[in-house]
C-alpha cells in the first residue's frame, strides 16, 4: 500500500521559476512513491483575493502550470478544492473541536490581522481548519512542507488528535515530508522571487523574449558599477540562478566575475539562454494545453469525481462518529 500524500496551492497568480524549483518539482517526483492529491485550492484564495472575477483565469493558469510541469493526472489526483463541497462540511464539523485560542495563535493569522486590520474575516480566523479538512478529508498520511510551514501543520495534526480522542480513531495525524525548498531570489531585490513584488518573478509561462527582457533589467552586485569593477557573486541574484541552470559552469563565472573577466551584460545572457532552454519543453507543452480547454475542464472534474468518491467515505464515517447518523 502506498501512503497518500496531499497538497495544495492557492489560485492567486501564475506560477513563477521559484515555484517550479520548489514546489512542483517536488510534486512531480512525490508521485514515483506515493499516491498523490494534488488540490487547487480556490476557496482558500477567497480569503485575501479581492478580484474574484479573476479567479477562474488564475486556476485554469495553475492547472497548466502544474500539468505542463510534469503532474500526470493518470497517477496523481488533480482537482478544484470548492468541486468537492464536503471539504466545506467537514470544516463546520472540525470547527466544533477546535478551540479558538488554538487559532488565534497562529502566527500567519497574526501577520495577515495586521498588515490587513479592516478585512480580517471569519474565514482568516479559520483557515486552518479548512486546511487541516483539506488534508484529513483525503485521510492523507503526508504533506510535503517548508520548514516555515510546520507550525500549520501541526495544528492540523492536533485538531486531527482531538477529534480522534472524542469520537474515536478517524484520521491518521499527517506527517510532515519536510522539503528542503530553494531560495529563488527575487530580480529586482534582496528578497526570494515573490508573486506579488512587481518585476520580481519570472512565470513558468513567460515567453523566451520576455524571460530575456527581464534577467537583462535584474539587479547584480550593486558595487560593480563599470565593466572593469570586479564583482561578488555571493551577493548577486544572478549568480544564485546561474547555480540552477548553469550548474556545470558556476564556479567558473564566478571566478570571471570576481576578476572582472566577465560583464554582468554577458552574464544576464548567458543565464537567458540557459534558463529558456531549460524551460523550453515544459512551456511547449503548456501551450499546447492551453489550446485544449476543454480537456483541462474534463481532466479537473475527473480529478474531483475521484476525489469526492473517498470525501463522501470519510464525511459518511464522520457523521456517524459525531452521531449525526
Ligand atoms: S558578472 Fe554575473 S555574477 Fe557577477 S555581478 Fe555581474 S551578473 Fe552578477
Amino acid at each position: 500500500m502506498r501512503k497518500r500524500v496531499f497538497s495544495g496551492a492557492r489560485p492567486t497568480a501564475r506560477q513563477h521559476i521559484g515555484n517550479l524549483l520548489g514546489a512542483i518539482n517536488n510534486y512531480v517526483k512525490l508521485q514515483q512513491e506515493y499516491d498523490c492529491i494534488y488540490c487547487i485550492v480556490d476557496i482558500h484564495a477567497l480569503t485575501t483575493l479581492q478580484e474574484t472575477d479573476k479567479i477562474q483565469g488564475y486556476i485554469n493558469d495553475l492547472a497548466l502550470d502544474w500539468l505542463a510541469s510534469g503532474i500526470d493526472p493518470q497517477k496523481s489526483i488533480v482537482f478544484i478544492q470548492s468541486h468537492v463541497p464536503e471539504v466545506t462540511e467537514l470544516h463546520t464539523y472540525l470547527s466544533m473541536v477546535t478551540p479558538l485560542s488554538w487559532l488565534l495563535r497562529v502566527p500567519t493569522f497574526k501577520e495577515k490581522a495586521k498588515a490587513h486590520p479592516d478585512n480580517v474575516n471569519y474565514g482568516l480566523v479559520g483557515y486552518p481548519v479548512l486546511m487541516a479538512s483539506d488534508i484529513v478529508l483525503y485521510k492523507a498520511e503526508a504533506v510535503p512542507v517548508g520548514e516555515d510551514q510546520l507550525p500549520h501543520l501541526e495544528l492540523t495534526r492536533e485538531i486531527a488528535r482531538r477529534f480522534n480522542a472524542l469520537f474515536g480513531e478517524t484520521f491518521p495525524e499527517p506527517e510532515a515530508k519536510l522539503t528542503n525548498f530553494p531560495l529563488i531570489p527575487s530580480l529586482n531585490s534582496s528578497g526570494k522571487m515573490s508573486k506579488s513584488e512587481e518585476g520580481s518573478a519570472i512565470d513558468i509561462a513567460n515567453t523566451a523574449e520576455e524571460t530575456r527582457a527581464r534577467i537583462m533589467t535584474a539587479i547584480t552586485d550593486p558595487a560593480r558599477k563599470l565593466r572593469k569593477d570586479k564583482g561578488h557573486p555571493e551577493v548577486c541574484n544572478i549568480y544564485t540562478l546561474h547555480k540552477y541552470f548553469t550548474p556545470s559552469e558556476v564556479e567558473e563565472i564566478g571566478k570571471e566575475c570576481r576578476e572582472a573577466g566577465i560583464g554582468c551584460v554577458d552574464c544576464k545572457k548567458l543565464l537567458a539562454k540557459n534558463m529558456n532552454e531549460s524551460l523550453a519543453a515544459i512551456r511547449e507543452k503548456r501551450l499546447k494545453l492551453a489550446a485544449k480547454p476543454d480537456y483541462i475542464k474534463e481532466l479537473l472534474n475527473d480529478g474531483a469525481a475521484r476525489a469526492r468518491v473517498i470525501a463522501r467515505e470519510t464525511i459518511k464515517e464522520v457523521k456517524q462518529k459525531m452521531g449525526l447518523l
